[in-house]
């Protein structure tokens, strides 16, 4: 279904992203992954999806706290292959604290990648997918896209920032063959949940497997994690001619969190 297409998924080197890169793979698309890890094991990463699913994939480092880098990441992706098709605004990071005490260069840092980076990726992409008529954007929020918990304010300013400019950008492609959607996933058992379940675990004293199950408690009815391979057969579909009209929206797959 999308042979031909080339996608850049931010932060894909684990977790959901990497999840989107292999189902948008499994489509045929061409894949630029970016994010940060060992470079032998990116090259393996890239090797495996190419070997596996027959499809090009190329790796850009470009650390998108830095607009700078996100400008010249995009304007090499415009010269090499003539921009982008299918844009996945996925990277992300998260900090726990109280506001009072919430570190400033932390609150940048999340605002920068978890929103900014969005911004900066389609400006630069949407003059080619206009070009070519055809384009999808899809941002990667989240539950606290659409609800709140506490000590995660700059998270929830980003992820609920990261809703308003999916619905900005989807009304300004209204009439384009290019549609800008939001994802909004519960729980998923990534090193960035991972973390909050070992922090959970040492000040609880209790084991990570209690402590997992508390986190699923606390919010997601199922009681099961949603995986980045079912996120990615979401983002499929908005790939898909069936979500044509899939504009602007946010679309949770949350195991029920945002239905409480
Ligand atoms: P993860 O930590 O497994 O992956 C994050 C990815 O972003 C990695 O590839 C990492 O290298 C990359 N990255 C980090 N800093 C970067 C930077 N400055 N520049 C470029 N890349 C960078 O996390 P994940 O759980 O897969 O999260 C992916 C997205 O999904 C995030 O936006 C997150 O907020 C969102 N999300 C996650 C959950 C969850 O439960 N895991 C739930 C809702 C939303």
């Amino acid at each position: 279904m999308l042979k031909g297409k080339l996608a850049l998924v931010t932060g894909s080197t684990s977790g959901i992203g990497l999840g989107i890169a292999r189902a948008l793979a499994r489509q045929g698309a061409d894949l630029v992954v970016n994010g940060f890890g060992d470079p032998s094991e990116i090259a393996q990463l890239q090797a495996g999806l190419a070997a596996e699913h027959g499809v090009k994939v190329f790796y850009e480092s470009a650390d998108l706290t830095r607009s700078a880098e996100i400008d010249a990441m995009m304007a090499r992706l415009g010269k090499a292959h003539g921009g982008i098709d299918i844009l996945v605004n996925n990277a992300g990071i998260q900090y726990v604290s109280p506001i009072e005490s919430f570190p400033i260069e932390r609150w940048d840092a999340v605002i920068a990648l978890n929103l900014s980076s969005a911004f900066h990726t389609t400006r630069c992409a949407l003059p080619g997918m206009r070009a070519r008529n055809w384009g999808r954007i899809i941002n990667i929020a989240s539950a606290h896209g659409l609800v709140a918990s506490a000590e995660k304010a700059a998270y929830e300013a980003a992820k609920h920032g990261s809703g308003g400019l999916t619905k900005g950008v989807a009304l300004e492609t209204a009439r384009t063959g290019i549609t800008c959607n939001a994802i909004c996933p519960g729980w998923v058992l990534t090193a960035l949940v991972q973390k909050q379940i070992d922090a959970r675990a040492a000040q609880a004293g209790i084991s990570p497997e209690a402590a997992r199950l508390a986190l699923l408690g606390e919010k997601q009815p199922s009681l099961e994690f949603v995986t980045p391979e079912q996120l990615g057969e979401l983002a499929v579909f908005l790939c898909s001619p069936a979500a044509d009209q899939v504009r602007g929206a946010a679309w949770s797959i949350d195991g029920g969190w945002t239905a409480q």
